[in-house]
């Protein structure tokens, strides 16, 4: 048994949205949160945090596949914009909730979804699948949090992902993203292995791509691999 079982596709390692939201429900009847929330704010982000931003603040934050992250509320409270994507609607109620933020909730025909905001307007979450969230919606960011984002999508979406990202990030925009090295045929993810000859072939020339980060979490015994690490880069458009 894994942490993810209940994320478990028919399809090895492909999990469509509706099976997401299946998975967030098994988790609220089991009363427990989802496996990959984490409760407190993520330590490699509050480490790296002067990187992402370089300093600056203010900043506006995208947050893809955002689920619960209480890393939302953290950089809210420092001042930072802070805009979410999540296609389960039930987490980013349960977010609002645990943050003790009494949302408004308006229907959202640009991303044919939901909008939820909260502290006047500091954080905004869009309900609705993230390929639908386009820079004409929300305009364009200067920080990305990729945790648990790109890892969780299929495969063959990776391309449309990246480029995605490329057109949601200012100019001088800069992207923090966590990816799991893992042997794949030991497990199908989601989370996915992504290794970082493909992500860097993605992510293309005219961008720099520097790890920041490698931790060894075999210890933790994630999925029953025998190792599994994760990476941590940070992603700017070359100058
Ligand atoms: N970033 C969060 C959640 C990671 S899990 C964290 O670190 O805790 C991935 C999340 O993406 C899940 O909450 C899932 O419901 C959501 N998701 C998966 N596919 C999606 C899609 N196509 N569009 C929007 N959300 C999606």
């Amino acid at each position: 048994m894994s942490a993810m079982d209940e994320f478990t596709s028919e399809k090895p390692g492909v999990v469509k949205l509706h099976q997401w939201e299946k998975g967030w429900q098994k988790s609220k009847d089991a009363g427990k949160n989802p496996p990959f929330h984490v409760n407190d704010v993520h330590p490699m982000l509050s480490k790296h945090l002067e990187q992402l931003t370089g300093g600056r603040s203010g900043l506006k934050f995208l947050f893809p596949l955002c689920g619960k992250a209480v890393d939302m509320k953290w950089l809210a409270d420092q001042g930072h914009t802070i805009v979410g994507v999540e296609g389960v609607e039930d987490g980013v109620r349960q977010f609002f909730q645990e943050a003790a933020i009494q949302p408004t909730v308006t229907d959202e025909p640009s991303v044919n979804g939901k909008l939820y905001q909260g502290m006047e307007g500091r954080i905004s979450i869009y309900i609705c699948d993230y390929f639908n969230f386009t820079s004409s919606v929300k305009g364009q960011f200067d920080a990305i949090w990729d945790r648990g984002a790109f890892v969780a999508i299929n495969e063959v979406d990776r391309e449309k992902y990246i480029q995605l990202m490329k057109t949601l990030l200012k100019p001088d925009g800069r992207c923090l993203m966590e990816v799991m090295n893992y042997d794949p045929s030991l497990f199908p993810g989601p989370p996915h292995n992504v290794p970082e000859d493909e992500l860097k072939q993605l992510v293309g020339g005219d961008y720099d791509m520097t790890l920041v980060e490698t931790l060894d979490r075999s210890e933790e015994k994630w999925f029953s691999l025998p190792w599994i690490k994760t990476a941590y880069y940070l992603i700017k458009a070359t100058n």
